[in-house]
């Protein structure tokens, strides 16, 4: 079974989990730079961005999961993590960095500040699927750099985009049960093996 880490500083880390086991991959909680190794893919799950950049650089992860997604390792964003990803945040917190392993721009809480999840069904690439969607304080991407496809869009904004392994998601997958997005980054861990998807 391919090994997904799932980052467990802080956030939505079991759902993510228990997501990636009911696909048949093994899930590998990451809290320390020695967890990277061995991963087939990692999941940066969603919660509080600017307290998961602080405990990344606290943890001395920042820099072992940068050169990972660099590395090519496939990654999947949700919301906060998507943040985490991108390369320019609008309106950080004080003294919020990010990886800038994602040549995007986001706005953090976008669509107001939704105490409680929002559940639509978006159009999910060019093909005619849907995903079942939750956003909760979702940001947005307002700025796409060369070679980053929009996957998705909510109320005209860009909400899900790709570059080569890299997925980012505004809304959060794992709390509608929706498998797609989770597929998706599995089947960029069998291509890169060279195997069937
Ligand atoms: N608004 C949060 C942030 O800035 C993200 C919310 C989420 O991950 N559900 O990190």
């Amino acid at each position: 079974a391919p090994r997904v880490g799932v980052l467990a500083l802080q956030g939505g880390v079991a759902e993510h989990a228990s997501m990636l086991r009911e696909l048949g991959a093994e899930p590998v909680l990451v809290k320390t730079a020695e967890q990277l190794t061995g991963l087939d893919a990692i999941v940066l799950p969603g919660g509080e961005s600017s307290t998961m950049d602080r405990l990344l650089r606290l943890f001395g992860l920042r820099d072992p999961l940068r050169d990972a997604v660099l590395g090519g390792l496939p990654t999947l964003g949700t919301c906060a993590g998507l943040i985490l990803l991108a390369s320019g945040i609008e309106d950080p917190a004080p003294g919020q960095q990010s990886l800038e392993v994602l040549d995007v721009t986001v706005a953090r809480n976008a669509f107001g500040p939704q105490t409680a999840s929002e559940e639509v069904t978006l159009a999910w690439g060019g093909g005619g699927d849907v995903v079942r969607a939750a956003f909760i304080r979702a940001p947005a991407v307002t700025r796409t750099g060369e070679g980053v496809e929009v996957l998705a869009r909510h109320r005209g904004e860009v909400v899900a985009v790709a570059s080569g392994a890299v997925v980012g998601i505004s809304f959060h997958p794992e709390l509608t049960g929706e498998t797609a997005v989770h597929r998706h980054l599995l089947s960029l861990v069998a291509a890169r093996r060279g195997l069937p998807a």
